[in-house]
Formats: C-alpha cells, sequence, structure tokens
C-alpha cells in the first residue's frame, strides 16, 4: 500500500465533515428540503466574497464560471482587456475571442506580477475596453495580481468592469468584492473551499448585472439573469447539484468557525514557510514577485527534470502534486498549500521533495528543508 497525500492546487483534499454530509440520500431540488440549503449556501458565499451582490452557484468547473462571465456580461465586437500572466490568464484571451470578443493583451512575463499603470495606461488609451479579465492567483506561474489596485483603476471607468478569476484564491486571499470594487468574482469548488470538483461561484456587482441587459452574446446553459431569478427563490435554472450543495455548506461552517482572516493568515504562513524551507535546500522560487498564497512554483535545479520530481513524488513517496503548465513544462514543479492544508502538509512536502531530489543525485541534507518549516510552523 502507498499512503496517498493530495497537495496539488486543484482538487485538494475533502475534509472528513463535508464528505460524511455527502454521503446522505439525494434530496429533491424542487422539494422543500432544498430551500434552506440552498439559502445557506447563498448566505455563505456572501459572506465568503464579502459582498450583499448575487454570488451564483452554477454546476460546472471554474472554467464554467469564466465562459459565463464572457457570454452574460459581453457582446460580440466588445473589446477585452486580458492580464495575461500564465496558463489561466492565456484561457482568458481564448474564451474571448471563442465569443468573438476583440482581445487586448497585456502580456506578463511568467512569474510576474502585472503592473496597474499599465492597465491604467491602456484604458486611458481607449475607454471603450468593456472588461479587464485577470486572475487572482494565476495557478500555473504562483503569482498574485494586485486586485484591489485593479479595481481601484476599473471603478473610474463606467463604461469598463473588473472580471477576476479568483478560482484558486477564494480562502486564501482577502478578496473585498464590495468594498473594493470587483464587478465578477469567480471561484470554484475543487480549490480553497475543499470540494470535489463540479461547482463555480460567480458573484457580480450592480454594475454587471447593467452590462448583462446590453449583452448579446448566445447564452443558454449559462444563463446569469435566469440564475439570479432562480436564486432569489433558492433554486438554480436547471438541476441543482444537491450533493456538492449540502458539502459547501459543510465547508463554508469549517471557514466560518476559523473566521476568514485566520483562513487568510493561514494560507499565508504555510505559503512563507513553503518558500524559505524550499529556499534553505537551495533551490529557486519561479515565482519572481507577489507570491500567492495557495501554491509554490519551483525551478527545478539545474539539469533536473521538473515533471521527474513531480512524478517521483507521486510514484515513489505517494505525493500528488503538480509539474509545470505550457512553456515552463519541465522546468518547475508546483506545491499546494491550498483548502484543508495545514503544518503537516508543507512538511510532507518539504520532506518528500527532499527525498527525491537526493534520490536523483541532487546533494540535498535530509531535514535541512523540514527544520525551516518546523520553525516557522511551530504553535
Ligand atoms: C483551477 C483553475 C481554474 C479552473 O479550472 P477548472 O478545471 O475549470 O476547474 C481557472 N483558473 C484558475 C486560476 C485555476 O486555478
Amino acid at each position: 500500500m502507498l499512503k496517498r497525500y493530495l497537495l496539488a492546487p486543484g482538487p485538494t483534499p475533502v475534509p472528513p465533515e463535508a464528505l460524511l454530509a455527502m454521503a446522505m440520500p439525494i434530496i429533491h431540488h424542487r422539494s422543500p428540503d432544498f430551500l434552506p440549503v440552498m439559502d445557506s449556501a447563498k448566505k455563505g458565499l456572501q459572506w465568503l466574497c464579502q459582498t450583499k451582490n448575487d454570488v451564483l452557484i452554477l454546476c460546472s468547473t471554474g472554467t464554467g464560471g469564466m465562459v459565463g462571465a464572457v457570454n452574460n456580461f459581453f457582446s460580440p465586437g466588445d473589446k477585452a482587456l486580458v492580464i495575461n500572466g500564465g496558463n489561466f490568464g492565456e484561457r482568458w484571451t481564448k474564451i474571448c475571442k471563442a465569443y468573438n470578443l476583440g482581445v487586448e493583451e497585456i502580456k506578463i512575463d511568467w512569474g510576474y506580477a502585472v503592473k496597474p499603470e499599465d492597465v491604467e495606461n491602456a484604458l486611458k488609451k481607449d475607454p471603450s475596453i468593456k472588461g479587464v479579465f485577470v486572475q487572482a492567483s494565476e495557478t500555473s506561474t504562483g503569482v498574485y495580481h494586485d486586485i484591489q489596485a485593479l479595481a481601484s483603476i476599473v471603478k473610474k471607468y463606467d463604461g469598463t468592469i473588473l472580471v477576476v478569476d479568483a478560482i484558486s484564491a477564494l480562502v486564501a486571499h482577502d478578496l473585498k468584492m464590495d468594498a473594493w470594487g470587483i464587478d465578477v468574482l469567480i471561484g470554484g469548488s475543487q480549490k480553497g473551499l475543499m470540494l470535489p470538483p463540479g461547482l463555480a461561484f460567480v458573484g457580480v456587482s450592480e454594475k454587471a448585472w447593467a452590462f448583462a441587459e446590453k449583452a448579446t452574446s448566445p447564452k443558454f446553459y449559462f444563463n446569469f439573469k435566469k440564475e439570479r431569478e432562480n436564486l432569489a427563490k433558492n433554486q438554480t435554472n436547471f438541476t441543482s447539484p444537491v450533493t456538492l450543495i449540502i458539502g459547501l455548506n459543510e465547508c463554508l461552517k469549517i471557514v466560518q468557525a476559523e473566521g476568514l482572516e485566520n483562513a487568510f493568515a493561514r494560507h499565508a504562513r504555510l505559503a512563507h514557510a513553503t518558500r524559505e524551507a524550499v529556499k534553505a535546500l537551495g533551490l529557486e522560487m519561479f515565482t519572481k514577485e507577489s507570491p500567492s498564497n495557495s501554491v509554490t512554483a519551483i525551478n527545478a535545479p539545474a539539469g533536473l527534470d521538473g515533471q521527474e520530481i513531480y512524478k517521483n513524488l507521486r510514484v515513489k513517496y505517494g505525493i500528488t502534486t503538480a509539474g509545470g503548465q505550457g512553456h515552463v513544462k519541465g522546468k518547475i514543479f508546483r506545491i499546494a498549500h491550498l483548502g484543508y492544508a495545514g503544518t503537516f502538509d508543507v512538511i510532507t512536502a518539504v520532506a518528500g521533495i527532499e527525498m527525491v531530489l537526493k534520490g536523483m543525485g541532487h546533494p540535498i541534507k535530509l531535514g535541512s528543508g523540514v527544520a525551516v518549516a518546523q520553525e516557522l510552523l511551530m504553535a
């Protein structure tokens, strides 16, 4: 037997309370049994997204929420400004193009964060840009983009909304939807929310709802106006993913018991300890600035294949992490500390990295990274 550890940036481990709740018999989504379940999920998500706005619950992965954000708020020919600093930024461009938006990109070298003044300048130059699309945490590079700064810029333009993919950032980073002025905030179930894959969440501001009134892109499955009407009745437009929503309530209870600020602080602490431990092994961060609290991206040491490190962690020690995506495949590997994660997840990851690197012939003093993590995470 090989005991398994899931330390990937999605899916993430699911707490036993949620697993148990999801093992209960299915209830019918149009029966009165379901109404309080949906009501509680709806309110919990508003709390999590720090908003009074509607937070829609969609039965899809996170990407479905991204697609819905494009086809519900924009029309063919509308101008989109995409902040593309990684694989998921690239996904914004692909979705916008699929719906015939005109895309202008701010390309950022992988590992770096967007400079808010570049967005400011782009909007000044072309105020007809209707949407600014960004990731909060760019999972492929381990970078956090400064959403507060971006929101303060976009807020000044009545004809522009800020669309934030916070799929890997929710629960790990403070994202004040209302206070900062985020227009569309997208989350997913299998990341910080500690659930299986299958739910997307979309918070929508009043400014964005006004865009929805004018948007002519085709829509059927993801129809946010219909979802909004249904949400008001504690329903979803089509069959509700009842099991996942029951699980969602359990996970929200866990985050509520911890407190939002404490959840952010826990993720920041785990991320910091991971970085310091790995640096103590002589490894370099792939992320050059503004590291995410959700995932740590590490350069493979010279001469070693990042995919081999990732594969050895899984095959030899049962630790599932992530390799590199796109053009950095083979050059990096990534460790998540997201959702149902604590001290010994970091220690497991660091110990595993030490053992794998030593096994690959890299000079490592066993325990030297672990000791740093222990020092930083001691209660
Ligand atoms: C995981 C993730 C997504 C969505 O991926 P799905 O496979 O559709 O759930 C989107 N953006 C970011 C930043 C992610 O980390």
